[in-house]
């Protein structure tokens, strides 16, 4: 594979990261957009010291033209990464569709304009798996029904993957495109700087989430869904064009994830939850606790979303769900963010 140049949107964020990590280590050059270079930049020159001029960092906002015409110049191909993922519940959706739909259709514009020949949007399982009453299998088939009005996050990524799908076939047909679609995001974190995914592992391992809910998630490595990034940036184009990858290794209750941390690494487990939360009580601590509402939405619900066709496709073992967790916990505890 030769090297190339490779915009990744969102280079401080947690997948942002560890994709700009991998691309480098494969020798290829990187561009990124932070919201403010001021901030951004020496924490990324920082992690990246010996990257030199093979990283590029730009000062690019989501709702503003400034900046993503010299950012895409140059590039052959874009992980378009950013977009907000807020741990509160904004009341307006429009606080989290807005960026998500124009800042995606502002890096699809300026990218076809400088010539870039592929992008890979990060999309989500929640373009997936929501709105669909009982079901509880998913695959990349599957599309999240709107009708439903699911939660602002949710909507915010159906409808900025539709509108990024719609865009391309209306306005650059010959580009590659494709969207990695990632349940929960888990694994080391470079520093205290969580993405909200990790705040719920935090929470089941710090003592915050005395008994665990009954609910579940999907779990990815942040390792596995950064290497499906790239090699959907690397594969041949016909090997990825419109293609659609979740990114899941298994689905799990939050009372596993406890109960497979106390038996792996019974040192990081101290505080993790040793009883289920009754359902009843979550009803009325969502009563007065916003976050509590939204675990009050998710309790009993199987979302099961497969991860084998990107497996398939790229020649790839997902890195166990237990082993992604245990990882997590370990860096949380290790870089001081998690302390007993
Ligand atoms: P994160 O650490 O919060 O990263 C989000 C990134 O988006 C940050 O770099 C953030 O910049 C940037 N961003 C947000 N609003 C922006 C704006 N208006 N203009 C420019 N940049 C903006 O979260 P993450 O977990 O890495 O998520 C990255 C992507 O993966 C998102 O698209 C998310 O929807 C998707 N995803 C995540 C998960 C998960 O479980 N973590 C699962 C599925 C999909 P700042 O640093 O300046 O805030």
């Amino acid at each position: 594979m030769m090297a190339q140049t490779i915009l990744v949107t969102g280079g401080t964020g947690y997948i942002g990261g560890e994709v700009i990590d991998q691309l480098l280590a494969k020798g290829h050059t990187v561009h990124t957009t932070v919201r403010n270079v001021a901030k951004g930049e020496p924490r990324l020159r920082g992690r990246w010291a010996e990257a030199g001029e093979r990283l590029k960092v730009f000062q690019a906002d989501l709702m503003d033209d400034a900046g993503w015409a010299e950012a895409s110049a140059g590039c052959d191909a874009i992980a378009h990464v950013a977009s907000p993922f807020p741990m509160e519940v904004p009341n307006d959706p429009q606080v989290l569709i807005k960026p998500a739909r124009e800042g995606t259709l502002r890096a699809l514009k300026f990218a076809h304009e400088a010539g870039v020949q592929r992008f890979v949007q990060t999309s989500s399982a929640a373009a997936i798996a929501y709105g669909h009453r009982g079901q509880e299998n998913f695959d990349e088939s599957d599309w999240t029904n709107l009708d439903a009005d699911p939660p602002p996050y949710i909507q915010s990524k159906t409808i900025a993957e539709r509108a990024a799908r719609d865009w391309v076939a209306e306005n650059a047909p010959g580009m590659v495109f494709c969207s990695v679609n990632p349940v929960g995001v888990f694994g080391p974190v470079y520093d205290a700087d969580l993405s909200t995914s990790v705040e719920l592992v935090q929470k089941v391992i710090d003592g915050s989430i005395p008994m665990a809910p009954n609910m579940g998630i999907g779990v990815v490595d942040v390792r596995d869904v950064a290497k499906i990034h790239v090699l959907a940036l690397e594969a041949p184009a016909e090997t990825v064009r419109n293609g659609r990858f979740a990114a899941s290794a298994q689905f799990m209750w939050i009372m596993e994830m406890a109960d497979m941390l106390r038996q792996r690494a019974p040192d990081l487990a101290k505080k993790t939850p040793t009883r289920r939360m009754p359902d009843f009580l979550v009803r009325i601590l969502a009563l007065f606790m916003p976050e509590m509402k939204q675990v009050k939405g998710e309790l009993g619900n199987v979302r099961d979303v497969s991860g084998a066709h990107a497996e398939k496709t790229f020649g790839f073992t997902y890195i166990p769900a237990g082993q992604t967790i245990e990882d997590t916990a370990r860096s949380l505890i290790e870089k001081g963010i998690v302390k007993f």
